[in-house]
This record gives C-alpha cells, sequence and structure tokens, in this order.
C-alpha cells in the first residue's frame, strides 16, 4: 500500500524528534497523556451540551500498558476518537495550537540545531512519540461512529491509513520502543516504576485517572488456621493502580506549588516555548467562590494582532472543563492573559447565552481584572527591566485600551502606560513625570513624530524644553488619541507642544503677538498665494522659537491624528 507523505513542516519537525539529542525524552508521555486527557475533555464537554451522549464522567480514564516481550507502550484513552479525516488531518500535519508555534519557530533551517534544545520545553505533541519508538501506531474510533482506523508510521517516510476494528470509541496510541544504544536507556519506558515516576512528575494533576497494572510484593493474609509457628509469607500480586493524585495546579495551596512546577503547566497548556512573566495565583470565597490561575506571557503570541486572536480564559466547574476560551472573563485591554479560572458556582451544562449574562461571571471578571493590574503595577514598581518587556510586548494593547470605549478605562489604565521621557532618556510611568514636574508647569507635553530623534528636532518641542519642562515622545500612531483620552490625570492636561496655548501667555506678549501678526500681515499674504490650496491659513505663531515655520492643523483633528486615519483607510485594521 502506498505510503503518503507528511506535510512539508511536519517531515522538519519528525526528523529532529527522530534524531533528538535532547536528554528528557521522557516528556513524550506527557505529551500523549496530555493529548488522552484533551480527548476525555472534549467527549465529557460534548455529553454535557449533547442529551444523546450519555458518557459517566467517573468511566472516563487513561490506561497505560507496558509489554516487554513485544517491546510496546501502550497509551489508550476512552475519550473522543477520531475519524478517518481526523487521522489523516491531525496526525499528517501539524495541528495548530501548540505544535503550530513551533512550526513558526522551524522557519529557518540554519537555526535547527538551536531548536532541538527547546523541543521538550514546551508542548510539541503528538511527534514527540518518535523520540522513544521507531513505529507508532494509532487506533482510533471516533465518538459516534461504528468505524475504527488504524494509521501507522514508522517516522519521516510517510504514514499508512487502513481500516480496522475496535471495540468502543477512544483512541490507542501502541509505541514500538526503540533498542537502548548509547544514546538512551530506552528500556526504562518498558518499567512500570519508571513509568509511574515520569507520571507523577509531570502529569499528577490530569483530571483522569490514569491506571495501569502493576505489581506489588506484599505479605499474605494470615490463615485462620495458621499453626503456632506461622512464618509470613510473601506474593507477588498485579493490581490496577491510579498513578496521579488528580489535583489540578490550581486547587493547591499557593506555597506548595513550587515555581517550575506554574512554569511547566503554562507552557504546555498554552503552547509557549518562555517561562511567563508572572504568575497570579488566587482565590475568592463568600458571595462568589473561585479559584484563578492566571498567567503574563513574555512574548506576543504570533497571532495576538490579527482577528484569529482569541481571548478568554479556560472555565471550569469544580476540575471539569465548561468553556475553553471564555471571554467575558477578561477585558480586552488585558487579552493577552491565559489561564483557568474554576468556579463552582456554574452548573456544567450552563449555555454560552446564559453564562455571558450571569452575575457571577461579572464579579469575577471584575476582581480578576484588578489583580491583573496590581500585579502589573508591582512589577512595574520592583522589576522595572521585566516591566519593560511587558511593555515591549503589549503596551500597545493597553494604549488602545485607553482609546476604546471613549476612553471608559483610562483610569484602569493610565499608570500602567509608559511613554518616551525627553529628560530621563527613556521610558517614564505618567506618575515618575508627575514627581519632576516643576511647580509651575501647567500641563503634561507631548510631541507626536515617527521617531525620537526626529521629534527632538521639531521647531515645537525646543521652547517647551527652554523651559526646563519635560516631553513624552510618542512614536506611535495611536498616542494622539491616547491623550486626547486620557484628557487629564491627577488634575493635570495633556498638551502637545504643537497647541498654539501651549504655554500660557502673559496679557503683554499676546499684544506683542498681535502686533506682529499686523506687521507681518504682507508677508502672510504672499505666502499663502504662494501655497494656494495646499494649506488652509498662514498665521503667525508663537509655538516657534528658532525655528521659522511648520506645519499644523486647525479644529479638533491634530495633524497625527489625519495621518493615522488616513493610514487605517483601505487597511482593515480593527
Ligand atoms: P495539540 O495537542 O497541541 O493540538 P498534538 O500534536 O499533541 O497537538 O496533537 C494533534 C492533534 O491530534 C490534536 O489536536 C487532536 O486533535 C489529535 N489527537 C491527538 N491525540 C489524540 C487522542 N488521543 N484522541 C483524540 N485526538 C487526538
Ligand atoms: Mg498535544
Amino acid at each position: 500500500m502506498a505510503k503518503k507523505q507528511f506535510k512539508a513542516e511536519s517531515k522538519r519537525l519528525l526528523d529532529l524528534m527522530v534524531n533528538s539529542i535532547y536528554t528528557h525524552k521522557e516528556i513524550f508521555l506527557r505529551e500523549l497523556i496530555s493529548n488522552a486527557s484533551d480527548a476525555e475533555d472534549k467527549l465529557a464537554y460534548k455529553s454535557l451540551t449533547d442529551d444523546t451522549v450519555e458518557v459517566k464522567r467517573k468511566d472516563l480514564k487513561i490506561t497505560i500498558v507496558p509489554d516487554k516481550q513485544m517491546r510496546t507502550l501502550t497509551i489508550s484513552d476512552n475519550g473522543i476518537g477520531m475519524s478517518k479525516e481526523d487521522l489523516e488531518s491531525n496526525l499528517g500535519t501539524i495541528a495548530r495550537s501548540g505544535s503550530g508555534q513551533f512550526k513558526a519557530g522551524l522557519a529557518e533551517d540554519d537555526k535547527a540545531a538551536d531548536k532541538i534544545d527547546v523541543i521538550g520545553q514546551f508542548g510539541v505533541g503528538f511527534y514527540s512519540a518518535f523520540m522513544v519508538a521507531d513505529q507508532v501506531t494509532v487506533i482510533s474510533r471516533a465518538w459516534g461512529s461504528e468505524e475504527a482506523w488504524m494509521w501507522q508510521s514508522d517516522g519521516a517516510d510517510g504514514y499508512t491509513v487502513t481500516q480496522c476494528e475496535k471495540d468502543a470509541p477512544g483512541t490507542d496510541i501502541i509505541m514500538h520502543i526503540k533498542a537502548s544504544g548509547e544514546d538512551e536507556n530506552y528500556d526504562q519506558y518498558l518499567e512500570t516504576y519508571k513509568l509511574q515516576e515520569i507520571i507523577k512528575k509531570y502529569s499528577d494533576y490530569i483530571r483522569y485517572p490514569i491506571v495501569m497494572e502493576v505489581e506489588d510484593y506484599r505479605r499474605k493474609d494470615k490463615p485462620a488456621d495458621a499453626p503456632e509457628d506461622y512464618k509470613p509469607e510473601w506474593e507477588t500480586v498485579k493490581e490496577w493502580k491510579t498513578l496521579n493524585s488528580m489535583v489540578p495546579l490550581w486547587q493547591r495551596q499557593k506555597s506548595k506549588v513550587k515555581p517550575e512546577e506554574y512554569n511547566a503547566f503554562y507552557k504546555e497548556k498554552f503552547g509557549d516555548w518562555q517561562d511567563p512573566l508572572a504568575v497570579i495565583h488566587t482565590s475568592a470565597e463568600g458571595a462568589v467562590t473561585y479559584k484563578a490561575m492566571l498567567y503574563i506571557p513574555a512574548q506576543t503570541p504570533y497571532d495576538f494582532y490579527t482577528r484569529e486572536y482569541q481571548k478568554g480564559l479556560q472555565l471550569y466547574s469544580s476540575g471539569v472543563l465548561i468553556m475553553d476560551k471564555c471571554a467575558d472573563l477578561l477585558p480586552d485591554h488585558f487579552r493577552f492573559v491565559r489561564g483557568v479560572v474554576d468556579s463552582a458556582d456554574f452548573s456544567l451544562n450552563i449555555s454560552r447565552e446564559v453564562l455571558q449574562h450571569t452575575r457571577q461571571l461579572k464579579v469575577i471578571a471584575t476582581a480578576l481584572e484588578k489583580k491583573i493590574k496590581s500585579e502589573l503595577l508591582k512589577m512595574q514598581k520592583e522589576d522595572r527591566e521585566k516591566y519593560e518587556k511587558f511593555w515591549a510586548a503589549f503596551g500597545a494593547q493597553l494604549k488602545y485600551g485607553v482609546v476604546a470605549e471613549y476612553g471608559a478605562h483610562k483610569e484602569m489604565l493610565q499608570d500602567l502606560l509608559l511613554f518616551w521621557s525627553s529628560k530621563e532618556g527613556k521610558n517614564t510611568t505618567l506618575a515618575a513625570y508627575q514627581d519632576r514636574m516643576p511647580e509651575d508647569q501647567p500641563y503634561y507635553y507631548y510631541a507626536c513624530g515617527e521617531s525620537v530623534d526626529k521629534i527632538a528636532k521639531l521647531p515645537q518641542v525646543e521652547r517647551i524644553l527652554d523651559k526646563g519642562y519635560e516631553i513624552l515622545y510618542c512614536t506611535e500612531d495611536v498616542d494622539d488619541f491616547v491623550m486626547k483620552a486620557l484628557g487629564e490625570v491627577n488634575g493635570k492636561q495633556f498638551k502637545s507642544v504643537s497647541d498654539e496655548d501651549a504655554l500660557p501667555q502673559t496679557e503683554e506678549e499676546k499684544k506683542a503677538a498681535e502686533e506682529k501678526a499686523e506687521a507681518g500681515k504682507d508677508v502672510l499674504e504672499a505666502v499663502k498665494e504662494a501655497l494656494g490650496d495646499q494649506v488652509k491659513n498662514v498665521r503667525v505663531s508663537s509655538i516657534l522659537k528658532s525655528g521659522a515655520c511648520c506645519l499644523s492643523a486647525d479644529g479638533p483633528v491634530s495633524l497625527e491624528m489625519e495621518k493615522y486615519m488616513s493610514k487605517l483607510e483601505g487597511s482593515d485594521h480593527p
């Protein structure tokens, strides 16, 4: 039978897996168990929303069977299963989520060697099976279907899919374990003690029982008619044992969770390969009871500023997933936050529509928003370097947040903003700016332009700097809107250096300016005539110091806004 070829990126990832010199090959088990758990989740979820699916949660489990004779290790689940098409599309190409990000990283050929280090630090998924197996067989029956299909591959040269038999829905992943060699002791992956150890290490919190038949050496019961000189007898018994404690990380006590555990959970669950910048583990009891574990990522997801990116937190009800991305738990300005919320206050089969309007959801969302803000403020104060990293990744989102909904969220966000300071030569907060303000400074000053260098050379800037005042140099299109939306912070207004009244004039100064205008009338007329339609007006300005002229806009729309909006036209920017 003809073998089908893997899609190009998959082949590359597969090559990396097969030839991986990565020392933590054991993570393959974590990956396959996590897939099995996802499959159980999907079925459990289906049963909540679809009356025809009768599944008892307590029957869902993951089974591990090592077979030393055959050199196989089998991981079975009774979850949602895969159809023939699913097998082809899920295992023949790299799936979206976790491995999709890896795909992005794989783009540069020459970096492949470095990437090997990355493997195992985050979810690389199904293909990691090839780190320890020379042949992988997947037998699967999709829920609701009578047909079963077998996917088989011995690595990079393709795979086959054939029909087969399977009694019940679910998936078996059968790995033929490689022969031990100098590079690795593969035999250990057939030993129950080793498998128990790995599962405890990486998959302890998986919410379905992971069971395996293990041998126990123990004392026989003493027979009732035992003679006086009875010596205890020992025997070896085989029994099925649940290997994981099934307590999700967020249910554990904060003080008992190690930073590595928080980070490993994040990377696996959200498919990132960098540690998060911060984790917020919080809970509340009372009117609404919940536990939440939130993460601030260190890097912008590749699709963050596209329509594809979906915000939201995973919502659980007493450990059971009820929604994967609950958007209403996060305000747009914090849409980069990833995490889980677990609350017994929601019924398992609550519909999206009803959920949206529950009071509890709003209460939780409001509380979390405050938590996120205070965590970010803490980072800003205690670890500025980290905060700058955060700002580089998500600062733009916070600025959009200030502008959105007519500035409804500016109070929430203003303390988190950073702007380039003319005085400091680096980013500053508004609070720090205000602390440095001379007493007579009437406004927060800002100037917009393409780059800090170009702004510094603007003629309008000079007279403000000469006064000893600090200017916020704004280089992003959205900045001018941000300043307008902020309006006033701590009793001081924002003023563009290009505003005619940026520096308040005394009566005398005003009079002098008027006289100047009168005197220069003829020159102005001449300039106006020469420029014709290109300008609306030419006037004498008090905003210049040594510069001879500058452009400005009349009316409420500034020059920068005009530029921004003309860019928006014709683009599909939101
Ligand atoms: P990810 O889990 O990040 O999506 P994987 O490479 O681990 O990527 O898995 C690819 C896809 O294959 C999964 O998204 C899922 O659709 C499917 N899959 C893998 N294992 C199973 C399983 N045991 N049961 C059902 N579907 C599975
Ligand atoms: Mg996976």
